[in-house]
């Protein structure tokens, strides 16, 4: 079996397929020498020599690829013309990780491998190049002593020792730059280094050059293992047996002097889209300088110069002087890189991030990778490349990361913005987006200010109102699927929960973190994207849905199958839904209708009456409320099918808390304020989620059932009359027993019937149950003899199949996670294995009885991409999410069907 692929002078053993065997920069090495791009010769030691390693050991895997390794060294020596090692025409090489995906945590760059105090000699004799030579030398002896001799640690405090030695002698000599240092500098940067060395690891540094390169060689291995790998591997859910491959490379100098450097570049704008070549280069630079940020990088194109002097407000004149483009500090150079970001975009039929260096006036190119994008970027040049002719209907559409469109969908911080935030904690990023706004930590005071950011331990749905004022939600529990991570995400409002690191008063009406107090109206921003939690205000952009955005989307509906509702409990949130392209209401959850001031005044009234006269009472009031918000969410849809959940939460949610609401309510309803105490006390509940909840109150107090019924389907009429068609779907929730769905579902009929009479009119409409309670999955089949539709609430669902409280589970979820007892939180990705058997078995169930049976889903799982992909195996006529979810699922829908 072959261990070391060669490449280089147009020819490579393997090619850009093979990345799981050569990773991906390897791969594509291999692939640009293969079509003639010039790349310094050189060679990939497979990944599964790592896997070797981590079985055998450093010697015996040293024994395997020996030969094969001195043979591929050769093979560099004859294309170079020169000798590793040699003291009169040395050959220095890079020796780079790189793992099938690029990964944080890999070991770095070790760059002039080869050098010892004789060949350094050779090297600088050879090049005339005295300072070139030890600028090499010193840059090789820092960046081996910190990846392979361990010298730097592996926390950020530290300072690398190398580094302040610099800094020292920069302070004594009184400069700034590495370039000003003399060549007697670099000599005793190189003794001192070597020096540090000795001291730190109680070794001398390694002088053979074949010595050096298997302790390179087996650092990189040795990193695929270390913290920071493994923490990401875990992360991504990376299998170990990856492993990372090791590319060994003849060096190429862009330190050699000023016709010669370093840059990188992309074949498009990474941030927009824009079909632009980009990029920067330093002169007299090599590897990381481009980067590192020391000095200030030169645009590639005269273009993208004239736009950065623009933004650094530099004058033309100083522009063209001091900060000319590669376009024109070098025509012929850039000319040639132009030609092969042309070529490698047109042959790997992507956007290509590269990096290329110049040795006195010779262009190599040294890596390309599809460059990593933002979401409005991975759109255009999605749609781009395909009217382009670059690629087909269907790659462009695959080329869209559904997650990704979520940042389209939601206002943005300016990331320049961003890069100057003060982080003071991390949550959870439950809903994206980005908002600024002054600390409230009360639902009734979030408009106390203009702009406010509502803080509180955690949210409940009396909270409603507020957070839908508040511009961004905070809460120190709870976790991706808590009330306030759910309904934000419905409002597509900003929201991080589950700020653990948060203590907030309500008293003293402040926030504490990490011994800093902040109080109400203080600005702080929130990154929902990330979980940032930031001190101050930090600047937002509005997001642009782009035309290629609606191109992509009137794409993916061609294409997708399976259809994609929404969960829209107001007009507005139906309008959206809508504009997003919902097809339909998959979930409207009545309930919430009922928090606004004046409705849950007449919904309190009705859970403290004592009698069922009073309770039809308080009913009748609420009557025309329900009916007139089904009447703006039926006319929001015109004739698209409209999912309305029956009264739902326990209704211990509804009665209030405070004394001073218990006292008004005691007055509205003449009772006294004992009297509402000890009801509120009697509503309480040990276990809420699994109590008096559900179908068991419309079981319990039927005229509730009778009244929603009614309101739904005088809604419906009355805009019949009006001309519109309305498609109720009336829906039984938390149903466990098939007695407790028929008690419901005669209670419906009977209503609707009797409405029908009155307005001598009908409708159609149909009645379902929600599929949430494991038994419910079991019997569905007998479910389904009855009802007209399946729709799987998998909030609950998961919850009761794993057994774990959605309310409590933040306390240990991300324990669990972490510890990798669960690979993701199952309520915010479908688990596949177990709920997911319920979801197939009972589909399967339902449509043994009624082959026709409607079926969707309508959990937090809707809008999740690979759960929507399952959805649509299981065989589901719908999944329904969130509004701001919606191209996501229709996305993610038409990708599953392709
Ligand atoms: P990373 O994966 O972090 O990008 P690389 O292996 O690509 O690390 O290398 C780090 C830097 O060193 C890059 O700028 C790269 O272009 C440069 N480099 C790597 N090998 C060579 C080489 N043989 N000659 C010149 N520069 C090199
Ligand atoms: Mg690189
Ligand atoms: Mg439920």
């Amino acid at each position: 079996k072959t261990r070391v692929y060669k490449f280089g002078n147009n020819f490579a053993d393997g090619n850009s397929k093979m990345k799981n065997l050569l990773g991906g920069k390897g791969a594509n090495l291999a692939e640009m020498s293969a079509i003639g791009i010039p790349v310094p010769p050189g060679f990939t030691i497979t990944t599964e020599v790592c896997t070797e390693y981590n079985l055998l050991g450093k010697d015996k895997v040293v024994d395997l690829i020996k030969t094969e390794i001195e043979e591929a060294i050769f093979n560099i020596e004859s294309l170079m013309g020169s000798k590793f090692g040699d003291k009169d025409n040395p050959l220095l090489i890079s020796v780079r990780s790189g793992a099938r995906v690029s990964m944080p945590g890999m070991m770095d760059t070790v760059l002039n491998l080869g050098l010892n105090d004789d060949v350094i000699i050779g090297l600088a004799t050879k090049t005339g190049n005295e300072r070139f030579a030890w600028d090499s030398y010193r840059r090789f002896i820092q960046m081996y002593g910190d990846v392979v001799l361990g010298m730097k640690s592996e926390s950020k405090e530290d300072i690398d020792p190398f580094e302040e030695i610099m800094e020292h002698l920069k302070d004594k000599r009184g400069i700034k730059l590495d370039t000003e240092f003399s060549v007697q500098d670099l000599k005793d940067l190189v003794y001192d280094f070597k020096d540090a060395v000795k001291k730190r690891t109680g070794h001398d540094f390694p002088t053979d050059p074949w010595e050096q390169l298997w302790g390179a060689v087996i650092a990189v291995f040795n990193s695929w293992n270390g913290d920071r790998a493994v923490y990401y591997r875990n992360m991504h859910g990376y299998p170990a047996d990856w492993g990372t491959a090791v590319n060994v490379q003849a060096m190429v100098y862009g330190n050699m002097g000023d016709n010669s450097g370093t840059g990188v570049c992309f074949t498009r704008d990474a941030g927009t889209g824009e079909d632009v070549f980009n990029g920067e280069y330093l002169i007299n630079a090599q590897g990381e300088d481009v980067v590192a940020g020391t000095r200030t990088p030169q645009q590639i194109t005269k273009l993208g110069s004239l736009r950065w002097a623009e933004l650094a407000k530099v004058e033309e004149a100083e522009r063209a002087e001091n900060y000319p483009s590669l376009e024109e500090l070098m025509p012929e150079i850039f000319k040639e890189l132009n030609g092969y970001q042309e070529k490698l975009e047109k042959h790997y039929k992507d956007m290509q991030d590269m990096e290329f260096t110049m040795q006195d006036g010779k262009l190599w190119i040294l890596q390309t990778r599809n460059g990593k994008r933002t979401g409005a970027a991975m759109v255009k040049i999605a749609m781009d490349m395909f009217k382009q002719s670059l690629i087909s209907e269907k790659e462009a559409l695959l080329r869209i990361e559904p997650s990704k469109l979520d940042e389209l969908l939601h206002p943005v911080f300016d990331p320049k913005a961003l890069k100057k935030a003060n982080v003071i904690a991390q949550g959870l990023p439950a809903s994206p987006g980005a908002a600024t706004g002054q600390l409230v930590f009360f639902a009734d005071e979030a408009n106390k200010y203009k702009y406010t950011i509502l803080t509180r331990i955690e949210t409940s749905p009396e909270d409603l109102e507020g957070m839908n004022i508040a511009r961004g939600i905070l809460t120190a529990r709870g976790g991706m699927t808590s009330h306030a991570a759910v309904v934000a995400r419905g409002m597509g409002k900003c929201c991080i929960s589950g700020a653990g690191a948060l203590t907030i008063n309500y008293k003293t009406r402040t926030l504490k973190v990490d011994g800093k107090e902040y109080h109400e109206g203080d600005w702080i921003s929130l990154n929902g994207s990330t979980g940032n939690i930031i001190e101050g205000k930090v600047a937002t952009s509005e997001p642009e849905l782009s035309g290629e955005f609606a191109e992509i989307m009137k794409l993916s509906d061609k294409y997708a199958t399976m259809q994609v509702r929404t969960n829209a409990d107001t007009p507005k949130d139906a309008k959206i839904a809508r504009s997003f392209g919902a097809q339909g209401i998959g979930l409207t959850r009545t309930e919430h209708m009922f928090f606004e001031v004046d409705r849950i005044k007449a919904m309190r009234e009705m859970i403290l009456a004592d009698t069922v006269k009073g309770r039809k009472h308080a009913l009748e009031d609420l009557l025309p409320m329900q009916r007139s918000d089904f009447e703006g969410i039926f006319e929001a849809m015109q004739g698209l099918p409209v999912t309305v959940r029956l009264l739902d939460p326990p209704l211990h949610e509804f009665v209030p808390h405070q004394l001073e609401t218990q006292r008004s309510l005691a007055e509205d309803m003449h009772i006294t304020l004992e009297a509402v105490k000890i009801k509120v006390a009697e509503l309480e509940e040990f276990n809420p989620m699994l109590g008096h909840r559900g179908c068991r109150l419309g079981i319990t107090y039927p005229e509730i059932t009778e009244m929603q019924t009614r309101a739904v389907i005088e809604a419906a009429l009355n805009l019949k009359e009006k001309g519109i068609v309305a498609k109720p779907e009336i829906m039984v929730p938390l149903v466990g027993t098939l007695a407790e769905f028929e008690s419901q579902e005669a209670v419906i009929r009977e209503t609707a019937n009797k409405v029908f009479e009155e307005r001598n009119d009908r409708i159609e409409f149909l009645i379902g149950t929600m599929i949430e309670i494991p038994r419910a999955a079991l019997i569905a089949n007998k479910i389904a003899k009855y009802a007209d539709f399946f729709s799987f609430g998998t909030n609950d669902l998961t919850q009761m199949a794993f057994g774990y409280s959605r309310d409590d589970a933040g306390k240990f979820l991300p324990i669990y996670i972490e510890k990798g007892i669960l690979k993701v939180d199952p309520f915010e990705v479908l688990d596949q294995e177990g709920v997911g058997q319920l979801v197939e078995m009972a589909t399967q169930l339902g449509r043994s009885e009624k082959p026709n049976l409607k079926v969707g889903i309508c959990g937090e799982h809707g809008g999740d991409p690979s759960s929507v992909e399952f959805c649509y195996r299981t065989g589901l006529n719908y999944v329904s999410c969130s509004p701001y979810r919606v191209p996501i699922a229709r996305l993610a829908s038409a990708q599953a069907a392709i």
